[in-house]
């Protein structure tokens, strides 16, 4: 058997985070088990779909490394296939029309929730007359179709996460619709999400549904479908949600929800996924937490998807980020840097310049944690006016300084073209000169320069900053005021 699995995202919003997570565990299932990563928009929504969306979803996939090897397949394009079930499902008599108006049906659910009892449809459409039907044909009600759920039917499988799972079908609100009023003369309206989902999971022969835990109901309704439908029912496999650092769903109030909100935050495809998929699941070595897509997907198996919700750790998206962008090399990192130097307004050639932006990545990126941090990490080496900070400028305060930085400034002269050993010479002779700690002299320099106590490697910077030409009244105004 080739295992074929698939994301089935709907187009009503970005690429929200649960999706892409989703997507990721099918992938991995996929690639160790050799089989397929289908794509599959379900865009029946008309109303709520949007083809930028789509564009969104489909771009984040790709830019999560996330490659697929059928689809995209768009519900919208499939629709006949829907009714095409529908009508069988008429037919062998196991869904009907319902009649009910909207009014109707919220005066049953307020009498339900009077009762204390839980909201559902009453099934009451299910045995109507033929003359009963007629009437409500002349009164031009427009039926949706409903299929059959037997109150008494135990549904059970054996989740690969979650193991033995059962569900009663008075559980699942009452007879369920799968169909839409028509628009116009049409024998029946728009397909719903449950039977599109089982047509298409049946037509692309899916093996295995790897989905949120919050599709546990639909799964006992489809189910039920893939039995009336005479469809092989696939595994199901129900990943937890992703709760906030509080232990509620992450959602909309934590800032984040889209893949977006995540790459404008400056961290990388690769850290996405890798934390992405440590949401949720653990390697067998549970020590080991870096892994690319490749690596992960030698290990990855369904029964090590943890059952608990998984917590987002902000701290550890961080520090996997920053594992990346360290192992980068800086002739790439600089590409990823670049629009964040250019968006803080810092004035470089990105040609002309490259050599030197290459250097000045190699010099910050042990300091990143996310490609944002680049801006305020080179903050010295573009452009000319420093701020201090508190620290900063306690420092260039304290006694000696200014002669300090007279002697840097005497002492440069001798160098138009500063090397490393230069400039840790400049800072020994001074340091002998004044007569004080060479930690001192370090520390002062590097607040005269940045404005602040830390930063990237001084020596380094020192000498890029040389190499630009850079304005010595930085220590001189020091000197001056
Ligand atoms: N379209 C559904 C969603 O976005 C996917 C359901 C499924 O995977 O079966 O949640």
């Amino acid at each position: 058997m080739t295992v074929r699995v698939r994301i089935a995202p709907s187009p009503t919003g970005n690429l929200h985070i649960g999706t892409a997570r989703t997507a990721v565990f099918n992938w991995l299932y996929a690639r160790h088990q050799g089989g397929k990563f289908i794509i599959r928009v379900e865009d029946t929504d008309i109303s709520r779909s949007r083809d930028e969306y789509t564009d969104n979803i489909l771009k984040g996939l790709e830019w999560l490394g996330l490659n697929w090897d059928e689809g995209p397949f768009f519900q919208s394009q499939r629709l006949d296939l829907y009714r095409q079930a529908v009508q069988k499902l008429l037919d062998k008599g196991l869904a009907y029309r319902c009649y009910c108006t909207p009014e109707e049906l919220e005066q049953m659910r307020e009498a339900q929730k009077a009762r204390n009892e839980a909201p559902g449809y009453d099934n009451r459409h299910r045995n109507l007359t033929p003359e009963q039907r007629e009437t409500y044909e002349t009164e031009g009600r427009k039926p949706v179709i409903r299929f059959i759920i037997d109150g008494d039917r135990q549904i059970t499988w054996n989740d690969k996460v979650r193991g033995k799972m059962a569900w009663k079908g008075s559980d699942l609100g009452g007879d369920m619709a799968i169909a839409r009023t028509p628009e116009g003369d049409e024998p029946f309206g728009q397909p719903l999400y449950n039977l599109a989902v089982v047509v298409d999971d049946i037509d692309m022969k899916i093996t295995h549904v790897i989905r949120g835990e919050d599709h546990i109901a639909n799964t006992a309704k489809q189910i039920l479908l893939y039995e009336a439908l005479g469809g092989e029912i696939p595994e199901f496999a129900h990943s937890p949600l992703i709760l906030n650092p509080e232990g509620r769903k992450l959602s909309k109030r934590d800032g984040v929800t889209s893949l977006d909100d995540f790459k404008n935050m400056g961290f990388v495809p690769e850290a996405i996924a890798n934390y992405m998929m440590l949401l949720g699941w653990t390697a067998p070595d549970s020590t080991q937490e870096i892994f690319t897509l490749e690596e992960a997907a030698k290990l990855f198996t369904l029964d090590r998807v943890n059952k608990a919700g998984a917590k987002f750790d902000w701290d550890k998206l961080d520090w996997i980020n920053s594992q990346y962008l360290h192992k980068m090399s800086p002739e790439i990192l600089v590409d990823l840097l670049i629009p964040y130097w250019q968006n803080a307004g810092y004035e470089f050639n990105p040609e002309g310049d490259r050599e030197w932006l290459i250097e000045l990545t190699g010099i910050i990126a042990p300091s990143l944690t996310r490609l944002s941090d680049a801006v305020a990490e080179s903050r010295l080496l573009f452009g000319d006016s420093i701020t201090f900070d508190e620290k900063g400028q306690a420092q260039i305060e304290q006694e000696g300084v200014k002669e300090i930085f007279a002697a840097i400034l005497t002492a440069i002269a001798n160098y138009p073209e500063m090397t490393p050993e230069d400039a840790k010479e400049i800072i020994k002779q001074v340091t002998k000169e004044k007569k004080v700690k060479k930690g001192f002299v370090m520390k002062s320099l590097r607040a005269g320069l940045t404005g602040e106590l830390q930063g990237p490697d001084l020596i380094q910077s020192w000498v890029l900053l040389h190499r630009r030409g850079w304005d010595k009244t930085r220590l001189q105004l020091t000197v001056d005021s």
